[in-house]
C-alpha cells in the first residue's frame, strides 16, 4: 500500500468557483485511481513558477482557466493542431514525454452532441458571441464539416477575427453579422449556440434575440455551464427545439482530461451525477 497521490488540477485566477474537481475526483475515486484534483489559485504573473512547480513535484496534467489559456502556450514543449489554431489551452499533459497543451472547450461541446446522436456534417451555424469559447467551438465545428457558421457578435473586431480564423483554417464558410439589437435567426440555420456569459451570473438574463425565429427543428445550444437549462434554452424548447446544455458540455470536457491524464475512459454517469448534486439539480 503506498500513499503517494497522482496530482492533477488547475491553475487560474479567479478560480474558486471552477467546478471541474467534483466531477473529476469523484470519477477518481469511484475508479478506485489515486488521483487527486487540486483547485489552485496561481496570481497574473506567476504563472512560468507554476509550470515549472507543477514540473518539479510530477504533476500527472493540469487545466489551465481564465487569464492563462494564452499565455501558457509559451511554457509548453508542444501544442495540438487546434490549440494552435484557438491559439489557447486549457488541457496539459505529457505526451510521449513532453508538455503537451490541448483544447477540450470545443471538443467537450462537440462530443455532447455525438452522445446524442447530433451529425453536423453539411450543417448550417449560427454562433451568438466571439471570445473564446465561440472560437474553440467554431474550429471544432468546421474541423467536423459544417457547412456554413453565421458569427454574431457586438464588437467587429473580435467578430471579424474568427470569421478568419475559420475561414483560413476549416472548411466551412464563415460570415460575419453585426448584434444591433434584437436578432432575428437566419431560417436555414440547423444549430444554433449562445456562446455569451449571459445568463451566467443572472440567471434571468437571455440573449437579445427574436426568439420567434427560431424554429422547431433548430437544434439550439447553451455554453452556460452551471445549469441544465437556461432562459435561452428554454425558450427554444418552448417552441418544440432539441436543446444542449453547457453543463453537458464542461462534463464532456471532463472525460476527455480525464482519459489524457490516466489513459483510462471514466465513468460518465458518476461525472454527472456528481455535477448535478453539487448544483442542487438532484
Ligand atoms: P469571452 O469573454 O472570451 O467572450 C464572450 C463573448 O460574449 C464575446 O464575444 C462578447 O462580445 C460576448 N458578450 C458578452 N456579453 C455580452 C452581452 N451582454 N451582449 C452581447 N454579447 C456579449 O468569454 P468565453 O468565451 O471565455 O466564455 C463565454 C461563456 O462560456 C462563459 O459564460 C463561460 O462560463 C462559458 N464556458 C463554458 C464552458 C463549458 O464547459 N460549458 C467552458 C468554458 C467557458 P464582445 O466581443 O463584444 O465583447
Amino acid at each position: 500500500m503506498g500513499y503517494q497521490e497522482k496530482l492533477v488540477g488547475v491553475f487560474g485566477d479567479p478560480v474558486d468557483e471552477n467546478p471541474t474537481v467534483v466531477l473529476e475526483q469523484a470519477a477518481f475515486d469511484a475508479a478506485g485511481l489515486p488521483f487527486r484534483y487540486l483547485t489552485i489559485q496561481v496570481k497574473e504573473g506567476d504563472l512560468e513558477a507554476a509550470i515549472n512547480g507543477m514540473k518539479a513535484m510530477n504533476f500527472t496534467g493540469i487545466g489551465i482557466t481564465m487569464p492563462f489559456k494564452r499565455e501558457v502556450i509559451k511554457y509548453l514543449d508542444d501544442v495540438s493542431d487546434a490549440a494552435k489554431v484557438m491559439n489557447a489551452v486549457n488541457c496539459i499533459y505529457y505526451k510521449d514525454g513532453k508538455l503537451f497543451g490541448e483544447n477540450t472547450d470545443g471538443k467537450g461541446f462537440m462530443e455532447s452532441l455525438k452522445v446524442g446522436n447530433v451529425d453536423v456534417k453539411g450543417k448550417k451555424v449560427t454562433i451568438l458571441g466571439a471570445g473564446g469559447v465561440a472560437s474553440a467551438i467554431s474550429v471544432e465545428l468546421g474541423y467536423a464539416g459544417v457547412k456554413q457558421i453565421t458569427v454574431v457578435n457586438r464588437t467587429e473586431e473580435t467578430g471579424m477575427r474568427l470569421v478568419n480564423t475559420i475561414n483560413n483554417n476549416t472548411e466551412a464558410e464563415a460570415v460575419f453579422v453585426y448584434w444591433d439589437g434584437s436578432y432575428k435567426i437566419s431560417e436555414d440555420t440547423d444549430i444554433l449556440v449562445n456562446c455569451t456569459p449571459i445568463g451566467f451570473e443572472d440567471p434571468t438574463k437571455k440573449p437579445d434575440v427574436d426568439y420567434d425565429s427560431i424554429k422547431p427543428d433548430m437544434i439550439v445550444c447553451d455554453v452556460i455551464p452551471n445549469a441544465m437549462t437556461t432562459r435561452f434554452l428554454d425558450e427554444a424548447k418552448a417552441r418544440g427545439c432539441r436543446t444542449f446544455c453547457g453543463l453537458e458540455m464542461l462534463v464532456y470536457q471532463g472525460v476527455l482530461g480525464y482519459e489524457y491524464w490516466t489513459g483510462e475512459s471514466p465513468d460518465v454517469n458518476v461525472m454527472l451525477n456528481a455535477i448535478k448534486k453539487e448544483y442542487g439539480i438532484i
